[in-house]
């Protein structure tokens, strides 16, 4: 077993500093080089007026409490079922009625795990829901919302619990390698789920017609011919059911490439910063942002699962879990709590990847459209409706921002007129 132990460290090890070479040599670390004289200072209010700073602080102050509290809440409790034998005897407890057979300890327990979960933190989401309606921001009904939140929680716990049963199986047919098939398995996941995800999830949660034809329609279109990467519509997404944010993305591959407009979008936002907003996605799409993105998850994947393997073998762990070893069920609350644990330190660094990619999508945004004024009007008009707070706090930016701040936007297009591109 010791041999076997090894090779699962030695993967992971070696998966992650794949990742970690990938990273370092995808990541547009200086997405925009520097004009003579320096960069333009970073103005904190991004432009906007002191009224519109103070809302956003305002909502921002509102939910960052809340948002902690409950990422904290749900540690505590996935670690409590995790680190204990509380988790395991409910993955007892709610398969026995059905004859206690391992498929549905697997199954039933996830699902009870995720309800658990759910409940012990929908007291502060239905108060984050309170903030977004009191601020204008939450256009759904509380019907609606409890649907959401029962849609994506039973999506979420089903996909788990699919994943959990091919681990736990796998980890019954080969007790040594079980890891290096789930691994592999993962990885093949992310890769498939990338491009399926948004064709499967866009219709369980909105409707979309094509956009009327007419000059913006042309515009978009040919935006998108300049760009190399055609598409096939211009869709209209029934987004005002839920938000008043506006927004706008490009989704499909290929010949099913499609640009989709949040409806909020059309009422109030000019052409000119729609084509903006556009041309930062349709930047993702020439540098194939969602391909590196989809290969450093499937190595993550990969490194993640060799670790499990690698962790699943502890005696103290699994003793602590009241599990026996991989293959038996009750190491589920176990892995849920691993899970999370590799989330949350895989957060930071993925955003900060993510920061440079946006920004290179920014850059792109500009070369495409050459009308910084519309770009900044679109980044303020955004900030102003969405309530992004243009300059939240350092360390909250580098923990959860995947996006530069407003201000820094800002300040990158002015940095962009002054390299006198146009
Ligand atoms: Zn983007």
């Amino acid at each position: 077993m010791n041999r076997a132990r090894r090779a699962a460290l030695v993967t992971a090890v070696v998966l992650g500093i794949a990742l970690a070479v990938l990273i370092a040599l995808r990541t547009p670390w200086v997405p925009l080089p520097e004009p003579v004289g320096g960069r333009s200072p970073v103005d904190p209010t991004a432009g906007l007026s002191a009224a519109q700073v103070d809302r956003a602080e305002a909502f921002a102050a509102a939910l960052r409490p809340a948002s902690l509290v409950s990422l904290l809440l749900s540690l505590t409790v996935t670690a409590l079922l995790g680190l204990t034998r509380a988790g395991a005897r409910l993955v007892r407890a709610v398969a026995a009625p059905l004859g206690g057979g391992w498929v549905w300890q697997v199954l039933l327990g996830v699902l009870a795990l995720a309800v658990v979960g759910r409940l012990a933190t929908l007291p502060l989401s239905a108060y984050g829901e309170v903030v977004r309606h009191r601020y204008g921001l939450s256009t759904r009904s509380w019907g609606l919302w409890l649907r959401d939140v029962g849609v994506s929680t039973a999506i979420g716990a089903g996909l788990t619990a699919l994943g959990l049963l091919a681990l736990v199986g796998l980890a019954r047919r080969a007790p040594k390698t079980w890891w290096a098939w789930a691994g592999a398995g993962a990885a093949a996941l992310v890769v498939v789920s990338s491009f399926l995800w948004p064709v499967l999830m866009e219709p369980a949660f909105n409707r979309f017609q094509p956009l009327a034809a007419g000059q913006l329609r042309s515009e978009l279109v040919e935006l998108a011919e300049t760009n190399g990467t055609p598409v096939q519509d211009v869709l209209v997404s029934d987004a005002s059911r839920r938000t008043t944010a506006l927004n706008a993305y490009v989704s499909g591959f290929g010949s099913t490439r499609r640009i989709v407009l949040y409806d909020t979008v059309l009422d109030r936002l000019p052409d000119a910063q729609v084509e903006a907003i556009v041309a930062h996605e349709l930047g993702h799409v020439a540098t194939d942002d969602v391909l590196a993105g989809t290969l450093m998850g499937a190595l993550g994947a990969g490194a993640g699962v060799a670790a499990l393997g690698w962790l699943l073998t502890s005696r103290r762990l699994l003793r602590r879990a009241g599990a026996d070893d991989a293959g038996d069920p009750r190491v589920v609350p176990l892995v849920l709590l691993l899970m999370a644990v590799g989330t949350l330190l895989s957060t930071p660094v993925q955003n900060a990847v993510s920061r440079h990619v946006e920004a290179r999508a920014d850059v792109h945004a500009l070369d495409l459209t050459w009308d910084p004024a519309a770009f900044v009007g679109m980044q303020r008009d955004l900030a102003g409706t969405n309530l992004g707070d243009p300059d939240p706090p350092t360390a909250w930016q580098w923990f959860f921002g995947s996006h530069p701040t407003v201000a820094q936007r800002v300040a990158m297009a002015a940095d962009w007129a002054r390299l006198e591109r146009p």
